[in-house]
């Protein structure tokens, strides 16, 4: 095993995808993300971890890059199961080389050298099993992009499901038709990274607006339950005329969905922008309520924006859902999600009780939960 590349390894730990087509001259379509990527016999795709082997395309299978347990509050998902535990993995790789990625480690570990991640084997018999153990209400593939290891988490979702479980992707958005149509049976929400309403930002990030406009579009008709997610990073994507167009854009597939406006701070190699204050937040969180949003919410600065942290009922005002950072303080919501003083319906997806909050805190599941294969001791 001695002198394998992470690259090398991974693979090993590969099985024939499901997502492609053959091309009339050879080349595999890969539509797993938005790229399309059109693959002559031997070449990876840009995410470097699905590769054309003998006509057949191979993608990633049986690992995790990681596991953790995170309040559902940290996807951040504030209309889903408020308060529940969500059991996070991720595999390695990504379609998209951000700048700022704060899980660079696992995103980027097949393209930068620094980024040192050990893929840990597993099933998805054993990560639901350790999911129900840990009491996690909720499984979220994370960490790295999901739509590239679409096989792997709608192979593990189906597991989490027959154990009772909600499922959920956090993903940048560059899905496909496919794809989507692919996952809905086994995946019911879905968290969007949409980084910039500006396609030549996009583009240094290594993708294209559209094609995530396009699947925020289908995600919302296809009633996955959506929210998007804009880290707010000054001098990128923070000029009043992006965020304009950028809330109303959202507004315009539905003013209930969910917008999380957050706070950047300097990570991997996006380290000169200045960090993005409260008062950038709240301006920004502004013109969203302008645009018609009625959830519109501040992240990343706890106690520093406010109401922004809590639900309002958009028919009365009243505070429904009240936070602190990933805490939950009060839950007010009816067993059939309506406001209690109004009985306006909360758009979302509410359990019949409120339980308790299982964890405000990220945490790693205990020694007496899965028992991970090490694949190799090179990494
Ligand atoms: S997942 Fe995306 S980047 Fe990877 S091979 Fe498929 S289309 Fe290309």
């Amino acid at each position: 095993m001695s002198g394998i590349t992470l690259a090398e390894l991974l693979a090993r730990e590969t099985r024939e995808g499901d997502l492609y087509d053959t091309l009339p001259d050879g080349r595999l379509r890969c539509f797993a993300c938005g790229h399309c990527c059109p693959l002559p016999e031997g070449a990876e795709g840009v995410c470097k971890v699905r590769f054309n082997q003998g006509g057949r395309l191979l993608v990633p299978w049986g690992y995790v890059g990681g596991v953790q347990c995170d309040p559902i509050e940290k996807k951040p998902f504030f209309h889903a199961h408020p308060g529940a535990l969500a059991y996070s993995f991720g595999m390695l790789g990504c379609d998209l080389h951000c700048a700022y990625c704060q899980n660079w480690v696992t995103s980027q570990a097949l393209r930068d050298p620094a980024a040192v991640a050990p893929p840990l084997g597993t099933s998805p018999g054993d990560l639901a099993n350790d999911a129900l153990r840990q009491r996690a209400r909720v499984m979220v593939s994370t960490y790295n992009e999901p739509l590239i290891t679409s096989e792997w988490a709608v192979a593990v979702f189906k597991e989490a499901k027959a154990a009772g479980l909600v499922t959920g992707y956090v993903s940048n958005g560059n899905g496909t038709p496919q794809v989507l149509e692919y996952i809905r049976p086994w995946v019911d929400l879905y968290k969007v990274d949409l980084k910039s309403f500006d396609d030549r930002h996009y583009r240094q990030l290594g993708g294209r607006l559209e094609p995530i406009l396009d699947t925020i579009r289908r995600l919302h008709a296809m009633e996955f339950w959506v929210e998007i997610v804009t880290l707010l990073i000054p001098g990128f994507n923070d000029t009043r005329d992006e965020i304009e167009r950028l809330t109303a854009f959202v507004a315009s597939v539905s003013p209930d969905i969910p917008w999380h406006v957050t706070a950047f701070h300097g990570d991997y190699k996006m380290t000169d922008p200045q960090n993005t204050t409260a008062e950038m937040l709240l301006a920004a969180a502004d013109i969203g309520q302008a645009n018609g949003l009625r959830y519109v919410y501040a992240g990343n600065l706890p106690g520093c924006v406010g109401d922004l942290e809590d639900t309002r009922c958009a028919g009365c005002g009243d505070v429904v859902v009240a936070r602190f950072g990933y805490h939950i303080r009060d839950y007010r919501i009816t067993p059939d999600g309506r406001c209690p003083s109004c009985a306006t319906r909360v758009p979302g997806r509410w359990s019949r009780q409120f339980d308790g909050q299982i964890a405000s805190r990220p945490f790693i599941p205990g020694k007496r939960g899965i028992q991970f294969k090490v694949l190799s001791t090179d990494f």
